[in-house]
């Protein structure tokens, strides 16, 4: 519901239902324009936007979640992230999804940033992953939660972090390209820094193609037969 008249809107009263102009102030005013511009030049807004179904951050979790050696922490709103993660183990995640809560205190202070240092520094175990992957949703956005500031690499496990606000990403399918085009990103600078490691598994004598995104269920024998 939008504030009652007379009341100043504050980002964490506000939701999917507090009004998307309110949370696109609220971020612009925490310093966020840039990310928010970045977001309209790439996902242009229109009829499709927010069709009544999931989150459009689930997108992005989604992702994160299909990669082996990753891990994926929300911020954000509690009932948000109870959804978004309904969602994802109900798709088959098999896996568990990190979550940092916040309360109004922790948001105004600072501490939230903080709380999520800290939690990737725990996360970013080298015999576990290879990456972590942070999403801030509405209410960290709107609120300037600089997940820019996090530290870049933690032991050599790469740190991710990523704002997918559902007042500036369209749909999921969306969301889905952010987290994508974060990590194309971050393997391109690694790239252009230096050798890449050779794969874990060696390579064959056979040349190959590589291809980036999601596979349903009967991609593999089409996509094998058109290589073939
Ligand atoms: S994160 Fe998703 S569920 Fe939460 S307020 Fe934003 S759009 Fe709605």
């Amino acid at each position: 519901m939008p504030p009652p008249e007379g009341t100043i809107a504050r980002p964490q009263d506000s939701g999917c239902h507090g009004g998307r102009e309110t949370m696109r102030e609220a971020a612009r005013a925490a310093g966020k324009s840039a990310v928010l511009e970045r977001l309209a030049a790439d996902y242009p807004q229109g009829p499709h936007d927010q069709p009544q179904s999931m989150c459009p951050a689930f997108g992005s979790l989604r992702v994160g979640l299909r990669m082996r050696r990753v891990a994926t922490i929300l911020s954000g709103s509690a009932c948000c992230v109870y959804g978004l993660t309904f969602t994802s183990h109900f798709y088959g995640a098999r896996r568990s999804v990190g979550y940092v809560p916040f309360d109004s205190e922790t948001l105004v202070t600072g501490q939230l940033f903080e709380d999520i240092r800290d939690a990737v520094r725990r996360t970013a175990q080298p015999d576990a992953y290879d990456a972590v992957v942070v999403i801030n949703l509405c209410v960290p956005t709107a609120s300037g939660v600089p997940l820019d500031l996090l530290p870049r690499e933690i032991d050599g496990v790469r740190v991710i972090g990523i704002d997918v606000p559902g007042f500036g990403v369209p749909t999921h399918a969306e969301a889905k390209d952010v987290l994508a085009g974060a990590m194309l990103r971050y393997a391109r600078r690694e790239a252009e820094a230096g050798a890449v490691a050779r794969p874990r598994a060696g390579l064959a004598e056979d040349r190959r193609v590589t291809l980036l995104g999601e596979l349903f269920p009967a991609d593999p024998p089409g996509v094998a037969a058109m290589l073939a």
